[in-house]
């Protein structure tokens, strides 16, 4: 589903991604953790453009990432992205923040678009706030509603960038039960997190970013049972 060989980046004169490879199969569920900085979101950001990279080569579901906007776009229809800080629309319901791309983007009719939107609300389990307003839902609830928003446009791959850092405590839980059960569904799944519970649970493979490199890639077992290296051996130390 997604190949990245020998990608580079540089923001200026900054170096942010070193080589980076990596394959990912369908269904294949690949956490990436690192420290602060290290490039993580900067990869994953690269995969559905909105980042460029200046050397390598990405190829998403066959597609390969040209600076052509056919392909751009026929890559970013596979890819849904879930963000740390859920960027709904404040202006808008719950509901339509979920039929507002099956609208215009896909150009399905409003009703069509608010069956569907309903029936991923009641699976986060939310389809009683479709009305509401984002600002009136708790940081857990406006995660799943970003989440069953993504879900609408019915992507192939679902990238998360640290989905659950900016929830309280209590609110974390809520927001990983829906995609454990995402990804107990045969989702193709790359997740930025620190959830080691969450990684051990469902992923196939770990990876460990540190300073732009992939320094590290395991099973969850040996990635954290077993840590070949000192840097990954001084992360896991700090977080667990
Ligand atoms: P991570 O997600 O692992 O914390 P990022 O991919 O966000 O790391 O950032 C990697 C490095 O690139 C950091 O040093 C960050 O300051 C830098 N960086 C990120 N975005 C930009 C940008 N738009 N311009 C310049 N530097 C950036
Ligand atoms: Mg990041």
């Amino acid at each position: 589903m997604i190949r990245i060989s020998n990608m580079n980046k540089w923001y200026g004169q900054f170096h942010v991604l070193k080589d980076i490879n990596l394959n990912v199969r369908k269904g294949e569920k690949i956490v990436i953790c690192g420290p602060s900085g290290s490039g993580k979101s900067t990869m994953i950001r690269c995969i559905n453009r909105l980042e460029e990279f200046q050397q390598g080569a990405l190829q998403v579901n066959g597609i390969e990432m040209i600076d052509d906007i056919k392909n751009i776009e026929a890559i970013r229809k596979d890819v849904g992205m879930v963000f740390q800080h859920f960027n709904l629309f404040p202006h808008l319901t719950i509901l339509e923040n979920l039929t507002l791309g099956q609208v215009w983007v896909q150009k399905k009719p409003k009703a069509e678009a608010e069956a569907l939107a309903m029936k991923y609300l009641e699976r986060v389990k939310i389809a009683n706030q479709a009305n509401k307003y984002p600002g009136q839902l708790s940081g857990g609830q406006q995660q799943r509603v970003a989440i069953a928003r993504s879900l609408c446009m019915a992507p192939q791959i679902m990238l998360f960038d640290e989905p659950t850092s900016a929830l309280d405590p209590e609110m974390v839980k809520e927001v990983l039960d829906v995609m454990v059960e995402l990804a107990e569904e045969g989702m193709t799944m790359l997740c930025v997190t620190h959830e080691m519970g969450f990684a051990k649970k469902v992923a196939d493979r770990v990876i460990f970013m540190d300073a732009g490199e992939i320094v590290e890639e395991n099973t969850p077992d040996e990635f954290f049972g077993n840590p070949q290296t000192d840097r990954l051996q001084l992360f896991l130390s700090q977080v667990l």
